[in-house]
């Protein structure tokens, strides 16, 4: 395994001897794999004819975004006999010859993402085969989030709710401030209740049509512990088989971190498994939650209403009240 990630090693990031910002070595991967690699090239030129819809509801709005190249991570069988016969695409044995990476950290690998949904897509991958957890790996995604600054947010899907790959850890990375609600949760009149824990503040942001808890603060452990907390206090109300099903969204705000969190009910909507014409092939993941709702088919693309997303995120989604009753957990 690590023989091909050597091999492939684009560069190093250890936050210690680089005199080169982290976002500028993702870039400058991404320039040169643009290059190298005819599958990312192919990926990133289509992205640039992708459609997109706004659709707004009461008080928020969403993009849909028509991305065919999206269709295998979104049609992806994720139940648990698939994922453990299918070669993992995340172990740095099965990644493309043309793949490089940056080593990051010593235990991760920063890789371009061939279908991406932004102009600039990493996946983060740990060198080993570990299950995704949020828990045990909630310090390195705070730092990943400082090491890329501001202009980027760190995406994590939980294992089941989104992320295509739940037997490996991975993060993501994309550009920051390009899914809606990344603006929609300052608004102060949508903050509805704060708590305080040791300098880091938990906050529920309503009216938006899914339920979202913000977790802001200047010290990593303090914003670890409070995510942590979240993270319990979810576990005990959906008395779920380990960690809660969530997605969360991070981003530097000045000398602290941001981090935007949606408890899930469920995976995937009931359209999605439904027959023929009745069918919705929409598989939400963090980036959906964040107001980009992905549709590699032109016909989920089109038939997208404020009513068919509301329903959607209600299904998939905890509502305001949820939240509200999560907290008063607390
Ligand atoms: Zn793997």
């Amino acid at each position: 395994m690590i023989g091909r990630a050597e091999r492939g090693c684009f560069a190093v990031f250890d936050g210690e001897r680089e005199r080169v910002p982290l976002a500028d070595l993702a870039d400058a991967l991404l320039a040169s794999q643009k290059k190298e690699w005819p599958a990312l090239t192919a990926g990133c030129a289509s992205l640039e004819s992708v459609r997109l819809r706004e659709i707004g509801g009461n008080g928020w709005r969403v993009k849909a975004q028509f991305n065919p190249g999206r269709i295998i991570s979104s049609g992806a069988d994720l139940d648990p006999e698939s994922i453990r016969r299918r070669p993992c695409f995340l172990c740095a044995d099965n990644l493309p010859p043309e793949q490089q990476a940056i080593r990051y950290r010593e235990d991760y690998l920063i890789l371009c993402n061939p279908a991406p949904i932004f102009p600039t897509h990493w996946t983060v991958a740990h060198v080993r085969h570990l299950p995704q957890s949020l828990v045990d790996h909630i310090g390195i995604f705070l730092r990943l989030a400082a090491d890329f600054g501001s202009r980027t947010t760190i995406l994590y899907n939980g294992p089941s709710s989104g992320a295509s790959a739940p037997d490996h850890l991975h993060f993501q990375a994309v550009p920051a401030g390009l899914m809606p609600v990344e603006e929609e949760i300052l608004d102060p009149l949508k903050r509805v209740g704060i708590l305080r824990r040791n300098g880091a503040e938990i906050s529920q942001v309503a009216g938006l049509g899914r339920g979202i808890l913000v977790i802001e603060g200047k010290e990593e452990g303090s914003v670890a512990a409070a995510a942590g907390e979240v993270t319990r206090a979810l576990g005990r109300s959906t008395a779920s088989d380990g960690e809660p099903p969530l997605n969360l969204l991070c981003t530097r705000a000045g000398e602290g971190w941001r981090l935007i969190l949606f408890p899930r009910r469920k995976h995937r909507p009931d359209a999605y498994f439904r027959k023929g014409a009745e069918r919705r092939l929409i598989s939400p993941g963090a980036v959906d939650m964040g107001g980009i709702i992905v549709t590699p088919r032109e016909e989920d693309f089109l038939a997208l209403t404020p009513d068919l997303v509301r329903g959607i995120f209600q299904e998939v989604a905890f509502d305001d009240a949820a939240v509200k009753t999560l907290l008063d957990l607390f």
